[in-house]
């Protein structure tokens, strides 16, 4: 039987009083396509921030292909990480942001090859080779040369994504890639995740608010609220049958 890709274990996570998570557990297999929706504040951004190891966790365990995020010290207490370790699982994930985050003094191709350069030791000309190739999968390799200044929401948001792909990793985040966009940019963007989805074997995890996409794109949707999920399915059922009130309301708002 094949294992799950990504295993959280009863995490709690608090930001001083305000407890984010609370016991919360999900299993990712690999090259599955997931929907995190549910209202703002429920704690889909932080689940990623923290598979991104961005956040700590208070208490819990995650896996990722079998292999331990944190360490748990043996006296027990606060989870304690091990920057080594850290960065050797980083190099596994991959993350967009909902607000871009490219380097603004770096143009479009330094933006792609500073991590494969910097954390890999990958020489400058295959760096530049595989930036190209990747730009060229966004539609970007026009525009290698350019300052992100220089750069619509849309096209910003493309190059993030060939950043985040340089360093191959096993599993993409996407955080509200599109919600900072102007409506007639969303569309470049998603065509950009459906290739990705088409042409890649990823694990992708996409928090998002738009639920045609996430229907058609995902093969699982969770919906969370207040740091639970509380409800899981395929898109077909969650979208037309949910069967919590809590996700019917939702889905009413917002549909
Ligand atoms: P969602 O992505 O579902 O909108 P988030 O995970 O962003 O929810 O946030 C969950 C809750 O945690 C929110 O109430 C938010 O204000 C709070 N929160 C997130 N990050 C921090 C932080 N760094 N410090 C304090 N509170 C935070």
């Amino acid at each position: 039987m094949t294992e799950p890709i990504i295993k959280i274990d009863a995490i709690s996570k608090s930001f001083g009083n305000f407890q984010v998570l609370d016991g919360l557990s999900m299993q990712v297999m690999p090259r599955e396509k997931l929907a995190l929706i549910g209202p703002s504040g429920s704690g889909k951004t932080t689940i990623l921030r923290i598979l991104m190891t961005l956040e700590r966790i208070d208490a819990g365990h995650i896996a990722i292909e079998g292999e331990q995020l944190y360490h748990m010290p043996k006296n027990g207490g606060l989870v304690a990480a091990d920057e080594r370790h850290l960065t050797k699982m980083r190099q596994k994930i991959g993350m967009v942001f909902q607000l871009f985050n490219l380097f603004p003094h770096m143009s479009v191709i330094d933006n792609v090859t500073l991590a494969p350069m910097l954390t890999k030791g990958v020489a400058r000309a295959a760096a530049e080779k595989r930036a190209m190739e990747l730009l060229d999968m966004v539609g970007m390799s026009e525009k290698a040369k350019a300052m992100p200044a220089q750069l619509s929401g849309g096209q910003k948001q493309r190059v993030a994504i060939a950043r985040a792909l340089a360093l191959q990793p096993k599993i993409m985040l996407f955080d509200e890639v599109t919600s900072a966009l102007d409506p007639e940019l969303v569309e470049e963007v998603l065509n950009v995740l459906w290739k990705l989805c088409a042409e890649t074997d990823m694990t992708m995890l996409l928090v998002t608010h738009e639920m045609g996409f996430a229907h058609d794109f995902a093969d699982r949707v969770l919906f969370f609220d207040r740091g639970k999920i509380v409800e899981e399915g395929k898109p077909d059922e969650m979208f037309s049958n949910p069967k919590q009130e809590r996700t019917q309301t939702f889905l009413r708002k917002i549909i």
